[in-house]
């Protein structure tokens, strides 16, 4: 690794070719006038030629789709990285672009409600599980331990039937005569022995009684048959009556046990607002009546997201109600989060729960606390956009790379601007060179080397007037 970037005979613009030296993994500001020459250098010239090389370097099927880019006027740039410039224009005029996707917060999120939400019914609100039959016997086994229930039966129930309307006749008839003795229909238990009278216009539920264990004679064997078998006949579902007449559903499929709601399989893209699966069918995903109405969807209420994806749940939020929350209420909602997972769920969010800490605290360090993760793009400033997308470099922690940015600290209060420095003095510290084109005093006070272009604007400017350590400059 070189330990400069050398820049020989750069002529973009007004730049009156000039050479110099700058070094790497060091904090550089440029200045000058408005006009001297120095984003011409910055933008035009270092950060164009280190980005035209990254592409160079893909394949050539990646490059078609980047297409390819003109080489700035210079004789050669010696030493560079890969190069990220983040400036201050508005790049995307996408309706759909929030705080939260910018940061690629939501793509995480999204990742997280896949792997630890817990679904709920969009109809009744009761929690869903999906289990295996062998994850019911536990289920079964330690709810019978820590409640210390031991006296009665253990009363595992298959049910055929959820809240439809009809007689079912027939349907009692062979059960009887594929050997089961008893069913519970609407809550009240029947021998089939008997003729039992439903009335055809009103809705039933009907259970037939696979087993009754007795507590004392409950073995593993024994249970795992008759929840097999209840979830056999019933496509995925178990009810267990305990010993002191608690009872519990159980479903193998992402299914509501009440009403029979059925979730489709949880994933990234049930949770986002671009895709089928996951948008509300009124607006799209636009939250609006129309791409640029200010009128909210009447449907989904601006939430931009279908039920189902509303009704899966991290610590009793779903993700619309995640996203409502600023950058300082997030942060603590996610410092606890943790606490609130079961120790394999943990697991899971831990990178997740990473990447997203890491661009909530970058914000709240650069002074956007206040702003909430939904806010739109299109409303915020040029400054609080630039350090929303440094966020998102931040968060991935790229090494080696070479960031050019465009007056980061611009409209910052003092707190916030000493934030700001300090982050990416951080950046440099873990190897990545950063230049940034700025005016104000006490970030140039803070740089390692500072590149000053001028004397004045236009023609008369476009050379180095100075280009050496900070503290050559101010004499220290
Ligand atoms: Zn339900
Ligand atoms: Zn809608």
């Amino acid at each position: 690794m070189q330990e400069k970037i050398v820049i020989k005979g750069a002529r973009e613009h007004n730049l009156k070719n000039i050479s110099l030296e700058l070094p790497r993994n060091k904090m550089i500001v440029f200045t000058g006038l408005s006009g001297s020459g120095k984003s011409s250098l910055a933008f035009d010239t270092i950060f164009a030629e280190g980005q035209r090389r990254y592409i160079e370097s893909l394949s050539a099927y990646a490059r078609q789709f980047l297409g390819g880019m003109q080489k700035p006027d210079v004789d050669e740039i010696e030493g560079l990285s890969p190069a990220i410039s983040i400036d201050q224009k508005a790049h995307s005029a996408n309706p759909r672009s929030t705080v939260a996707t910018i940061t690629e917060i939501y793509d995480y999120l999204r990742v997280l409600f896949a792997r630890v939400g817990r679904p709920h019914c969009p109809e009744c609100g009761t929690k869903i599980e999906k289990m295996t039959v062998d994850e019911m016997k536990d289920q079964i086994l330690k709810k019978l331990k820590i409640d210390k229930i031991k006296k009665g039966e253990l009363i595992l129930l298959s049910p055929v039937v959820r809240g439809r309307k009809g007689e079912y006749y027939q349907m009692l008839y062979d059960t009887y005569n594929s050997g089961f003795m008893e069913v519970r229909v609407d809550g009240k238990m029947y021998s089939l022995k008997e003729r039992i009278i439903l009335s055809k216009n009103n809705k039933h539920t009907i259970e037939i009684v696979i087993d009754k264990i007795p507590l004392e004679a409950l073995g593993d064997q024994r249970l795992s048959e008759a929840i097999a078998k209840a979830v056999d006949l019933s496509n995925g579902l178990c009810t267990a009556i305990f010993g002191d007449k608690h009872e519990q559903i159980f479903s193998t499929e992402y299914s509501c046990p009440k009403d029979g709601f059925s979730f489709p399989e949880i994933e990234p893209r049930l949770f986002s607002f671009n895709s089928p699966y996951g948008y509300c069918e009124a607006c799209t995903g636009l939250g609006t009546k129309e791409v640029f109405s200010e009128e909210i969807c009447p449907k989904c209420q601006g939430k931009r997201l279908n039920d189902t994806a509303l009704s899966i749940r991290v610590n009793e939020k779903n993700i619309w109600e995640v996203v409502q929350m600023n950058i300082r209420d997030a942060r603590e909602w996610f410092a606890e989060l943790d606490m609130n997972l079961a120790e394999k769920e943990r697991e899971i969010a831990g990178m997740v729960s990473r990447e997203i800490n890491n661009r909530l605290q970058f914000m709240f360090d650069v002074g956007l606390h206040y702003l909430t993760m939904n806010r739109t793009a299109g409303t915020l400033s040029g400054g609080e956009a630039q350090r929303i997308r440094l966020a998102s470099q931040v968060g991935t922690r790229l090494v080696g790379a070479l960031y050019v940015l465009d007056e980061p600290t611009i409209g910052l209060h003092q707190r916030d601007n000493d934030q700001l420095v300090k982050t990416l003095r951080n950046l440099c510290e873990a190897g990545n060179t950063i230049i940034t084109v700025e005016h104000d005093e006490d970030t140039i006070l803070e740089s390692d080397w500072i590149v000053d272009i001028g004397p004045a604007a236009g023609k008369h400017g476009g050379e180095v007037v100075f280009s050496g350590p900070t503290k050559v400059l101010l004499g220290k």
